[in-house]
């Protein structure tokens, strides 16, 4: 048997038949830019996470770039974020003229609160949670730390649509929130895809301007336009296909719940291995299980055993921490991030893997540690 980390063709080959007619149909009709798919992606993506505003944009780098902009990040304006985080929240807050500012993890390898604020200066102007594997991180104390400095929270949220911390979503807790439908993410698309969402009228005004070259709702540009707008439209026929797969993002989520269930079972009590949160064992969330990240002893050794009986693994983020960006000007250091990068690991992790798969890497991953 062989389990690669992420079966790309399966993403297509699972719903072919059911895929290829959407396809048909909306290009058929043609349907390309900005049609009623996207406006029902945008509908139900509200309705699903108890928001006012969801905005289809190309992919979620873009999202926050236009959620900052929108925001009027001013240059040399301050962003806190975890460093266990895609260096695309760090390029963002850049390309918008801010600083990211990253900062260590605490012992549940989420963003740690006491960290962001000792981070807090002058300058800052949001926090932005960083909502890693599918998981929030503690929205409460994000909340009170942004109370207390006048400052407003924003969400990393792209690994994290459906994710819940007590009864908000993730992507909803902040000024705005942004998700990805990269293939391989929980709600992955056919290519690039993202969204942006918001409570803010007058952000979401904005953004569904920017994205569309400073265009009014009726996609014509005006003289007196007043932003500064670009292409960051998510085409229509991903809409169609993203609204299909919205049909069964549910049961997905199940699936991906009940895989975690399993690997928690199967390792819990393996002294070598730390493991993430179990599905139902923390009262205030609902992960969604983006990931299953675990640390792991002798980490890159028990890779080259996987790897041998066909089973790939991922370091996420290709290993390296925000921090690390050295050539970017990074210069802090972070003992506890440095450490889990040297143990930490993605096992495969979708819903289009079949149970005996799943025990295929845990046989694989307990045969290296008897
Ligand atoms: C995937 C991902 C992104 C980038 O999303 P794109 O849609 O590829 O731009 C940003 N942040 C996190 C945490 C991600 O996992």
């Amino acid at each position: 048997m062989k389990v690669p980390f992420f079966d790309w063709r399966r993403l297509y080959t699972a719903h072919a038949d059911l895929f290829r007619s959407v396809i048909d149909t909306t290009l058929s009709q043609g349907r390309f830019i900005l049609q009623q798919d996207v406006i029902d992606l945008e509908r139900r993506l509200e309705s699903m996470l108890k928001v006012k505003h969801a905005i289809a944009v190309s992919d979620a780098t873009n999202a926050m770039l236009l959620g900052f902009r929108a925001a009027e990040l001013s240059q040399g304006d301050e962003v806190i974020l975890s460093s266990h985080a895609f260096l695309a929240a760090a390029q963002s807050i850049h390309h918008a003229g801010g600083v990211p500012v990253p900062v260590e993890i605490g012992n549940d390898w989420m963003t740690d609160p006491a960290a962001v604020e000792r981070a807090i200066t002058k300058k800052t102007r949001f926090i932005m949670a960083v909502q890693v594997n599918g998981r929030t991180c503690d929205m409460d104390e994000f909340g009170g730390i942004a109370a207390r400095n006048n400052i407003r929270v924003v969400e990393d949220s792209a690994q994290a649509l459906g994710a819940r911390y007590k009864s908000g979503f993730a992507g909803t807790f902040g000024l705005w929130g942004v998700f990805s439908f990269y293939p391989s993410k929980t709600l992955g698309g056919f290519g690039d895809g993202g969204a942006l969402v918001t409570s803010d009228d007058e952000i979401a005004r904005r953004v569904r301007m920017m994205r569309n070259h400073g265009a009014g709702e009726d996609k014509t540009i005006r003289a007196d336009v007043t932003l500064w707008g670009t292409n960051s439209r998510l085409d229509n026929v991903h809409a169609a296909v993203l609204n299909t797969k919205l049909d069964m993002y549910n049961q997905a989520i199940a699936r991906r719940r009940a895989i975690a269930s399993r690997y928690d079972t199967a390792f819990r009590k393996m002294p070598q291995l730390a493991l993430p949160p179990s599905p139902g064992g923390d009262k205030d969330r609902f992960d969604v299980f983006q990931n299953y990240e675990l640390e792991a002893d002798d980490r890159d050794a028990l890779r080259a055993h996987l790897d041998e009986r066909g089973i790939g693994t991922i370091i996420q983020w290709g290993g390296i921490a925000i921090h690390r960006f050295r050539g970017l000007g990074f210069c802090q250091e972070f003992p506890r991030v440095d450490r889990f990068f040297e143990r930490c690991l993605l096992l495969p992790m979708n819903e289009l893997l079949t149970d005996e798969e799943v025990d295929y890497v845990i046989e694989g991953v307990q045969s290296f540690y008897e």
